[in-house]
């Protein structure tokens, strides 16, 4: 595997950060995670941009344009002659002295990772999830504001073993206030009555991308689309639910809480949307090239 660092490709176990990176040392860096299908990158621009505003976020200057990032993301996928792929971008504050703040660091390091895709099992897509609200809210707006893809994912990551601790793949994250934010790596679906109903971005969510693909094949397909506040007791008593990401796609949830969602059985909208997000995978993306 060819990895790209700050401008340079390496073999995997070349590949390396120092350890005064304060990516490393703070988690103070951003990221994303893309992929590729059928020799495509999917959203390339979309992720790129979200990059962009992520590190704008935390005053992190890029050293590269967006031209030139979607280009060593096609390069990196194209060097690794992967036609299907799974990519992680990564920003850190680079390289600084032991102290956090960040104006000890001259340079940004870039690093870019085309790896073989793991897909998740079969049976998460034909069984449906079983999932738990577990006690970690999710981040403050006013904190490390959850619309940042930042490095720093103790938040998810707490969440994501409280899940595990119950026995459960995912975990629902609920906001301060208490309304459901967003599962640990991926935005949240409900459908009631034909409608999809999905938390607003301002419930303390990442601004998905596969969130805002779904919205659109949704509405080209004549369904409403509903951003607004859900409580847990929505989720119970919906018809079906699903959750979205890049790397899981489309995953339906026919548990939530021991409270079994609609008929137990991933629904009708719900499989449709899996077939037509799989479908528009296939055919739409930023050309890898030979
Ligand atoms: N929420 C969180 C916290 C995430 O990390 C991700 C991405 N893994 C998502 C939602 C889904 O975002 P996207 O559809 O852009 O991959």
């Amino acid at each position: 595997m060819k990895i790209f660092v700050d401008g340079k490709f390496y073999g995997e176990r070349d590949a390396k950060v120092s350890v005064f990176d304060h990516g490393l040392l703070y988690g103070d860096g951003v990221f994303e995670g893309i992929r590729a299908y059928n020799g495509r990158v999917f959203k390339l621009k979309e992720h790129i941009d979200r990059l962009f505003c992520s590190a704008k976020a935390i005053l992190l200057d890029i050293p590269m344009t967006h031209a030139e990032m979607m280009q060593a993301t096609i390069e990196t996928v194209r060097v690794n002659k992967l036609r299907d792929s799974y990519i992680r971008l990564v920003v850190t504050r680079g390289v600084g002295s032991l102290g956090l703040n960040p104006r000890s660091c001259k340079k940004p390091t870039v690093i870019i990772i085309a790896a073989t895709i793991q897909l998740y099992p079969a049976e998460y897509y034909q069984r449906g999830l079983d999932l738990v609200t577990v006690p970690t809210t999710r981040n403050l707006q006013n904190s490390i504001n959850p619309a940042i893809k930042s490095l720093n994912y103790l938040n998810n990551i707490l969440a994501k073993i409280e899940a595990n601790n119950a026995g459960m793949e995912e975990a629902i994250m609920l906001n301060a206030e208490g309304f459901v934010a967003e599962c640990t790596g991926d935005n949240i679906f409900i459908v009631k009555n034909g409608t999809l109903f999905v938390p607003p971005l301002s419930a303390c969510a990442l601004y998905g991308i596969t969130r805002q693909t779904v919205i659109e094949l949704a509405l080209q397909h004549g369904f409403k689309v509903s951003e607004t506040n859900l409580t847990r007791y929505d989720v119970y008593n919906a018809d079906e639910c699903f959750i979205t990401g890049s790397a899981a796609e489309v995953v339906p949830a026919v548990k939530v809480d021991g409270r079994v969602v609609g008929t137990g059985k991933p629904g009708p909208v719900t499989l449709k949307l899996i077939k037509e997000y799989r479908a528009l995978t296939q055919i739409s993306g930023e050309p890898i090239g030979k």
